[in-house]
This record gives structure tokens, sequence and C-alpha cells, in this order.
């Protein structure tokens, strides 16, 4: 698969939420702030900054406030929150947000065991966010998780991901980011799920957000690529790592995507050195190691 000349592929950094929510260290607002600006500065346009959840649930999100309100704005860099529900919505609007995000789930297990409702039930929670944010002009993006599979209940059929994606579409969600959450799928299983959803969703407005838990996350990026997907989440120096199997590895890290994009020709506006750089600086304050391929080859070469 050769891309069209100067063909481009928006990676959507979420590092600073997805990745740091599942680090046990309290990371120090200040260091948040600059690893946000350092993922800016090295050209990445979609960052997720936080998540306005109660630090009740994510004790690492609770300085949602400070993070939103002290990143500095940069022209073309959108800063967006995942926001649960309208009291969070709310905050996030009063923080400055420029997007937000929902959050279900394809798997009914799943979903109760991780927020604690039923798929039915995230969509009456989010259905006000989704109302009160094209009041507000701010674009929706929603995350559907275990979409190749699921913790407690195994394979997922794409016909069930493909439901719950056309009725995020009809309700507004602009963006439908589709979560191999535990990393299970493959590239073939990935393209009769794509197959399925983009039956009800247009291409354009999907992404994949691959876990690289069992080591197939780029392997169902180029999958997703040569299906027309030109969007992908990806977590600077893969943080987070995994929290149903500790140890094994959670979100693609973004130098490795950005590596294989630029590889086979794809514009992503992002300097891959200023990236390796940021993910060097929040792993030594974690005191980690990267889990970025590319990092780890970079570094040592
Ligand atoms: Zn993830």
């Amino acid at each position: 698969m050769s891309p069209m000349p100067s063909e481009s592929v928006r990676v959507v950094e979420v590092g600073p939420r997805d990745g740091l929510q599942n680090e046990t260290r309290i990371v120090p607002t200040s260091t948040k702030i600059e690893l946000i600006e350092r993922l800016a500065d090295a050209g990445l346009q979609s960052i997720e900054a936080t998540a306005f959840v109660s630090p009740k649930w994510i004790p690492q999100m609770a300085d949602h406030n400070e993070v939103m309100r002290g990143v500095r704005p940069l022209p073309g860099v959108v800063y967006s929150a995942l926001t649960p529900n309208l009291q969070g919505f709310e905050a996030a609007l009063r923080a400055g947000v420029n997007e937000v995000a929902v959050f279900t789930a394809a798997s009914e297990t799943f979903a109760q065991k991780n927020i604690n409702c039923s798929i039915e039930q995230s969509f009456e929670r989010f259905r006000p966010v989704i109302d009160a944010a094209f009041t507000a002009k701010i674009p929706v993006r929603a995350y559907i998780s275990c979409v190749l599979g699921c913790p407690y209940e195994g394979a997922v059929a794409p016909g069930k991901v493909a439901e719950i994606a056309r009725r995020l579409f009809a309700s507004g969600c602009r963006e439908i980011s589709l979560g191999d959450t535990i990393g299970v799928g493959t590239p073939n299983q990935t393209k009769v799920l794509l197959r399925a959803v983009s039956e009800h969703v247009p291409l354009s407005c999907l992404a994949g957000h691959f876990h690289d838990t069992y080591g197939q996350a780029l392997a169902n990026i180029y999958g997703s690529l040569e299906m027309g997907i030109r969007v992908f989440d990806a977590s600077v120096s893969g943080l987070g790592g995994c929290p149903y199997a500790p140890g094994a590895l959670g979100n693609v890290a973004t130098e490795d995507l950005v590596y294989l994009l630029h590889g086979d020709g794809f514009d992503t506006g992002i300097d891959l050195q200023n990236l390796i750089a940021a993910g060097a600086f929040i792993c030594e304050h974690l005191g980690i190691q990267t889990h970025s391929r590319v990092a780890k080859a970079v570094q040592h070469a």
C-alpha cells in the first residue's frame, strides 16, 4: 500500500490521560503540563490532556482543572478531556477545553466493571454531555472499548460494535475511536470489524485505538491504514501499561506509530526526535523505561 503524495494521518496523543491514569505514581501537575507542552511542541495537534472525573475514581486526574488551565494554548492544537457526565463537561468547559470525549464499551460486563453501568445507561449518562457540547460548539469524540475482545466475555461480535458506533454517530459524536482495550485483535479481525462499522459510520469519522498487549498494535494499524483509516490514538512511550495484564503493554507507543507512518510516506506534522525527547522526559520523571521500540533503538544507537 502506498499513500497518495502528501497524504496525512492525524495522531491523537492520549498519553497524558489514558497513559498516566494507569500509572500508580501520582505525577505533579507541573510535570503533566510540561509533558503536554513538549508534545505540542513536537507537532502533536490533538492531545487528550486529562479527565474530568471524580478523584475518587481516578486519583491521577484530580488536578484536571489546573492541567487544563495551565497548558499554553497553541494555534492549531486541540486539548481535549474525557468528560463522562454533564458535571465533568461543565467543569471542562469552564477550564477552556477545545474538545471532549465520552466513553462506552462493546461488552456489557466490561461496562459494568469499568464504569459501573450498562451500555444503555452509559448512553443515558453522556447524552446530556453531547447536547451541551453541541450548544457550546465543542466537538465530541466517543471511545468504544473492547471492540476486538473483552477480558470478561471473550470475543465481541463486530455487529455489536457497529450498532454502538452507529448510535454514537447518530447522536452527534464527530469521531468514534475504536479501542482494542486488551490488545487481542489481529489485522484480519480488525478489517472485518472496520467493514462492519463503516457500513454505518464514514471511515473519515473513525479512529483506531490499538493496544500492544499481544504485540499486534502496529499490524492492526497497518491493516486499518489499508482500509482507509487516517486517525490513530497513541501514547508517548507507550505509557500506561495494561490494567488487565500487569506487566504487559497497553497503548501503542506514539514514537513507533510515527516511525511507521513516516517510513511509509504519510505526513503527520510530528518531529520524531522531539517526540522521543518528550517521551524520555516523562519516563525519567516516572522512573520507568520507555515501552517504545523506536525510542530504545534511537537512544542506544
Ligand atoms: Zn488506550
